[in-house]
């Protein structure tokens, strides 16, 4: 079998889905790898380091000519999309549920189409391969450094002949995976660090990094299913917006990483949560989309400096700005789905299996992910297409 790296094309994207330490890795299993020439640039690894682990590098034609499976990070590009045929299949984050409409497509062209970002993440043998987690992690890393690097003063305490400076207040609301990276960094950089969530399990998560975590009293547990949040009502909504006002404006910093599965990201800072920072104060906001964040008025790939002197940034795809640690990961991740969905050095699709049941979006013709299925079944555009298949 052949499985080819593509060179990512999203403006912005340094990652590449696979390094050269997995090529011997997947050589055993009768998977041979060819590389886009190029394809690990932005992560600093050149054709040569490829060559010398074993791959062949090929041009982008070569490569949807020789290819069985394509492995990217992020969405095929609409060429890549033409360029894909019958019989081949692409595995990388497609985020059908965002878009079902590429499931669609290459469904309808014979391609298999396969989504990290559907993988049963709470299956212990799943998660050397739950890039959402690897990635949120690299990301919730690099916000920390963002915050710092954006923030006029230090994050930790000094004491010099110059004089004291205090160390910095750092609130991050919403505590998963990138929360708990971003409170574990700031915390490494000397922060005073205070962390939120809506799930009432994620506060011994908190205070086990050294942070202290936020009680709001007009909002109870809203924990869902999965281990995710569920949205909020309209009162708890505006309740939580309340209550945290009091908080933000008591920190220096914000770092929000927010996130329902399948909503918009919700509003956890008012723009009168904004007034009440000091000049100076950073917010990185990590929910940030065209959609709108977690912040109002931010914007995703930009910065705004309000009028009261409040930074914020509207963080865009951070993972892909740690390009080599977040590929390294990400490289770890797709090679064991890979390995997983192989047997006798071919792909062995089988939707039975749980694994499969979550990451195959499309096969043999049909949009066979009953969740991609119904989204494409309640759009018109989705007119037909074919159903999950029994
Ligand atoms: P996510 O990206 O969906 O959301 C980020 C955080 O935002 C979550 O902690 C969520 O509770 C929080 N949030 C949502 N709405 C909020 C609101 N209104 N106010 C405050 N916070 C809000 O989450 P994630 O980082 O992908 O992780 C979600 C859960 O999955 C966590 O419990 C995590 O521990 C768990 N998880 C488990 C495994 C595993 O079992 N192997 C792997 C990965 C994640």
């Amino acid at each position: 079998m052949k499985a080819a790296v593509v060179k990512e094309t999203s403006p912005g994207e340094r990652r590449v889905a696979l390094v050269p330490d997995a090529i011997t890795r997947l050589r055993p299993a009768g998977i041979d790898v060819l590389v886009e020439s190029g394809a690990g640039d932005g992560a600093w690894l050149s054709d040569a380091v490829y060559a010398d682990a074993g791959a062949s590098i090929v041009s982008a034609a070569e490569i949807y000519r020789a290819a069985d499976v394509i492995l990217t990070v992020s969405r095929p590009s609409p060429a890549a999309v033409h360029e894909l045929r019958a019989g081949q299949a692409v595995i990388g984050m497609l985020a059908p549920l965002a878009e079902p409409e590429l499931a669609a497509t290459l469904a309808a062209k014979g391609v298999t189409v396969i989504s990290l970002d559907g993988l049963p993440r709470t299956l212990s043998r799943a998660q050397p391969m739950d890039a959402l987690t690897s990635q949120s992690n690299v990301a919730g890393y690099k916000a920390a450094l963002v915050a710092a690097g954006e923030f006029g003063r230090f994050f930790p305490l000094l004491i010099t002949a110059a004089g004291t400076a205090r160390p910095a207040r750092v609130l991050v609301l919403g505590t998963g995976v990138a929360g708990l990276q971003a409170i574990g960094t700031a915390r490494r950089l000397g922060a005073v660090v205070s962390g939120y969530d809506v799930r009432p399990s994620s506060r011994e998560e908190v205070t086990s990094l050294g942070a202290t975590f936020v009680e709001l009293t007009s909002v109870g547990s809203a924990a869902g299913e999965g281990g995710y949040a569920r949205e909020l009502t309209a009162e708890e909504r505006q309740a939580q917006q309340e209550e945290l006002t009091g908080h933000i404006g008591r920190h220096d910093v914000v770092i929000t990483t927010a996130q329902v599965p399948g909503r918009r990201p919700p509003l956890l800072v008012t723009e009168d949560a904004i007034k009440a920072m000091a000049p100076g104060s950073v917010i990185v906001d990590m929910g940030a989309s065209a959609l709108g964040g977690n912040v109002e008025g931010s914007r995703p790939g930009e910065t705004v400096v309000t009028g009261n002197g409040v930074t914020i940034v509207g963080a865009e795809n951070l993972a892909a700005t740690v390009p080599t640690a977040a590929s390294n990961a990400y490289s770890r991740n797709i090679s064991a789905l890979l390995l997983h969905l192989t047997s006798g050095g071919a792909l062995a699709i089988d939707t039975s299996d749980e694994i499969q049941a979550g990451v195959v979006i499309a096969h043999d013709g049909k949009v066979v992910h009953e969740g991609v299925a119904a989204l494409l079944q309640a759009d018109e555009g989705g007119a037909g297409v074919d159903g999950p298949s029994d």
